[in-house]
C-alpha cells in the first residue's frame, strides 16, 4: 500500500447514495474505484486505483460551506495526481441548491475556459434534449420531482436552471451536434468559449452520447453531472488503455475469512422477507424494541448471544418488526428518539462485533448502515462485485481495524436471499 498512486479520475459527490452509485457504476465500467467518507486524511493509504470518490454532505448545506468542502476534495484528490474531476450531482439537478457556486470555484481552480454538464444516464430514464432534462417520458417539471419536499424542481430547462444559479454565462451543446461525433462537440464548445460562456449543458438520450461526452471531457480537467457521465468518463479512459485493470479482479483478491454477521434495522417488506429466509439457514437474533430504548444492556445481551454462535458459522441480529408494531413503538416514544435508540444499537453490536473479531459484516437499512460506517471509523471503501443492483461487496480500506469486507444495502434492495447471497460473495 503507497500513497503514491496516481489517480485517472477524481471525483466529488455532494451526497452518499450518490456517491455509491457512482463509485458503483465506475466499478461496473471496469475502473478500480475507492469510496471516501469525507475528504480522507492526506495520509490515507490506497491500494492500486483508478478512481476516487470522495462523499460529501454538501448538496442542502449553506453555499460557502459546500464550496470549501468541495474545494478540499479538489485539493486531495489533484493531490493524489488526479488530472480529471467529475463534481458529482443529483440526476434530477437541484433548483436552488449548490452546483452553480461549487462549478463556479471548481472551475476557476481549474482554469478551464468552458465545462461540460450534463445529469443526463438514460439507463435509469434521465435524459437531456435541447437542454431539458426528461424523467423517463416527461419533462423534470412534470414529473414527481416538482413536488420534492427539499428540492422542487419548476423548470426542465437546465440552462437556465443552471445560469441563476452560476456567475458563468451557461450555453447548450445540442443532440445534433453530439450525432456527429467528437471532433463537432469539440468546435461548438471552443465557440462557445470564444463567445464568453463559461458552462455548456450536454444533450444525450443514448449511451454512446456519454461515450462522446466522455471522451471529449477528458480533454478538460473538470466536468459536472450524475453518474451518466461518470460512465462515459469510465468508458473513454478504459478505451484509452488508462484503466489500471479489470474491477472485476479487485475483490476476487485475498479472501478475508474471519467469523461473518449480518445486521437488519430496515422495516422494509423486502428485508423483512430477506431476514425469514436468513433464518432458515443461520440463527437468527431479534431485538426486544423496547428494550433497546430502555438501555444499554440489549446490545450487550446480542453481543453475547453472538459471541457464543459465530464461530459456528454467520448470524443475523434484526431490530426489524412489522408496520404496525413499528407504529406502536413510535407513538410510545417518537419516531426520531426509536429510530436513533435502534441505530445506535446497531452500532453498538457492530462495533463489539468487530472488536470481537468479525471480519465480514452485512447490513440492511441505510440509516443503519450509516450509523455503522461512523462508529467503525471507516475512512474509505474498495468498491467489488455486486451482490444486487446498486449492492455492492465494499472492502474497507485505510480502517484501524485491519482488513475487513462490508455490504451496506438499503432497505428494499436484493433478492430474497440476499444475506445467503451477500455472504457467497464475502469469502
Ligand atoms: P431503510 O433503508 O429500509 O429505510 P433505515 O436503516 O434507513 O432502513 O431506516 C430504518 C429506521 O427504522 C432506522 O432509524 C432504525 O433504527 C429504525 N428501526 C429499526 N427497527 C425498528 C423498530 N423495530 N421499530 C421502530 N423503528 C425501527
Amino acid at each position: 500500500m503507497t500513497p503514491a498512486t496516481k489517480l485517472s479520475l477524481g471525483c466529488i459527490a455532494d451526497d452518499y447514495t450518490g456517491a455509491s452509485d457512482l463509485a458503483n457504476t465506475l466499478t461496473r465500467a471496469g475502473l478500480r474505484t475507492v469510496q471516501t467518507i469525507g475528504v480522507p486524511a492526506d495520509d490515507l493509504a490506497l491500494p492500486e486505483v483508478d478512481a476516487v470518490v470522495v462523499s460529501l454532505k454538501s448538496r442542502s448545506i449553506e453555499a460557502g460551506l459546500a464550496v470549501t468542502r468541495s474545494r478540499a476534495a479538489e485539493s486531495w484528490l489533484r493531490g493524489r495526481g488526479a488530472s480529471h474531476i467529475l463534481f458529482k450531482i443529483c440526476s434530477t439537478f437541484d433548483d436552488a441548491g449548490n452546483i452553480g457556486p461549487v462549478m463556479d470555484a471548481l472551475r476557476a481552480d481549474s482554469s478551464d475556459s468552458i465545462v461540460l454538464v450534463t445529469p443526463a444516464f438514460p439507463e435509469t430514464g434521465r435524459t437531456v434534449y435541447q437542454g431539458n432534462l426528461f424523467v423517463g417520458s416527461v419533462p423534470l417539471n412534470e414529473s414527481p420531482l416538482k413536488d420534492h419536499p427539499l428540492n422542487p424542481m419548476h423548470d426542465s430547462n437546465l440552462v437556465r436552471v443552471l445560469a441563476r444559479q452560476s456567475k458563468t454565462k451557461v450555453g447548450l451543446v445540442d443532440l445534433a451536434t453530439l450525432s456527429r461525433g467528437a471532433e463537432a462537440v469539440r468546435a461548438r464548445l471552443a465557440e462557445l468559449a470564444r463567445g464568453g460562456i463559461g458552462a455548456a449543458i450536454v444533450d444525450a438520450v443514448f449511451d454512446r452520447d456519454l461515450e462522446t461526452i466522455g471522451q471529449v471531457a477528458l480533454d478538460h480537467r473538470l466536468s459536472v453531472g450524475a453518474s451518466g457521465i461518470g460512465l462515459g468518463l469510465a468508458r473513454a479512459l478504459v478505451a484509452a488503455g488508462k484503466a489500471k485493470s479489470d474491477a472485476a479482479t479487485a475483490m476476487s483478491e485475498a479472501a478475508i475469512g474471519g467469523p461473518a454477521a449480518c445486521l437488519a434495522g430496515s422495516c422494509s417488506q423486502a428485508t423483512l422477507r430477506q431476514i425469514a429466509n436468513a433464518g432458515k439457514v443461520m440463527p437468527v437474533l431479534h431485538l426486544d424494541p423496547e428494550r433497546v430504548i430502555a438501555g444499554r444492556e440489549e446490545a450487550q445481551r446480542a453481543l453475547a448471544w453472538a459471541r457464543d454462535r459465530f464461530g459456528a458459522g454467520p448470524i443475523l441480529i434484526a431490530s426489524s418488526s412489522t408496520p404496525e408494531e413499528v407504529a406502536a413503538l413510535q407513538s410510545r416514544h417518537g419516531r426520531d428518539a426509536a429510530g436513533h435508540a435502534i441505530e445506535q444499537a446497531m452500532a453498538d453490536i457492530a462495533e463489539g462485533l468487530v472488536q470481537s473479531g468479525v471480519r465480514r459484516l452485512v447490513v440492511a437499512g441505510g440509516e443503519t448502515s450509516g450509523a455503522v460506517v461512523d462508529r467503525l471509523r471507516i475512512p474509505g471503501f474498495l468498491v467489488g462485485a455486486e451482490i444486487a443492483a446498486g449492492v455492492p461487496v465494499l472492502r474497507a480500506v485505510g480502517a484501524g481495524n485491519g482488513e475487513m469486507v462490508l455490504a451496506l444495502k438499503s432497505g428494499n434492495f436484493g433478492g430474497p436471499e440476499f444475506f445467503s447471497d451477500a455472504l457467497a460473495l464475502m469469502p
